[in-house]
């Protein structure tokens, strides 16, 4: 074989692998960016300082006595129910937890479609944060069944489910054993969008008056 065709053949050889690692890097690259969001949080989590969720300029200039930086469970729930955008459905049973009430309003505030679905006789308790959501403006309707509305789950956007055992309290959040999964799988968070809309209208003031 002549020094030009071993030329030709390496240089043949050296594009075919060249091309061959540019459709392996996108098919990979495809893959990763169609991987499904799924996350497990545990409860109680550590305390840490949580400001500069709602004050921006916090991020430098917090000097409470909390640790800052520090990506706790809780950190990370807050970050998942902000990232919303465009909505958030939340269904809960108990909800006192003032900073989840902080990121409700904050939510709100910026335009986002809330609504809330939650336990008439818990929502009445002493420290319950769903008379301050109504007085802000935010729609909240609460059972009307005989039987407590026991779900804790919330909706972001139509597409990211956060559920598990955890209520929207203090207690909760630092002192007792909870866990939270949160999803983006469509077959998971479809039936929640399904619940969250059927107890939306079930609860609905005016056709629960007109059945009476
Ligand atoms: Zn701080």
């Amino acid at each position: 074989m002549s020094v030009l065709w071993t030329v030709k053949v390496v240089g043949l050889g050296a594009v075919a692998l060249t091309l061959s690692l540019e459709l392996l890097g996108r098919l990979f690259g495809r893959l990763k960016h169609r991987k499904t969001l799924n996350e497990v949080l545990f409860f109680p989590s550590e305390v840490a300082c949580v400001e500069h969720f709602f004050t921006p300029t916090a991020t430098h200039s917090c000097f409470c006595s909390l640790p800052h930086g520090v990506e706790t469970s809780f950190y990370r729930l807050l970050r998942h129910i902000l990232s919303a955008s465009s909505s958030l459905d939340l269904c809960v049973f108990s909800f006192s937890n003032a900073d989840l009430r902080r990121a409700v309003l904050l939510l709100h505030s910026k335009g986002v479609a809330v609504r809330v679905v939650s336990d008439k006789d818990y929502s009445a308790i002493t420290g319950s944060q769903i008379g301050v959501l109504r007085k802000a403006g935010i729609c909240v309707r609460c059972d009307v069944g005989s039987v407590h509305m026991h779900h804790k789950f919330a909706v972001v956007d139509g597409r990211r489910l956060i559920t598990g055992s955890l209520n929207w309290t203090l207690t909760a959040v630092l002192n007792n054993m909870e866990n939270i999964l949160i999803t983006e799988e469509p077959d998971l968070v479809q039936p929640f969008v399904k619940e969250f809309h059927r107890l939306w209208v079930l609860n609905d003031p005016a056709q629960y008056y007109q059945n009476q």
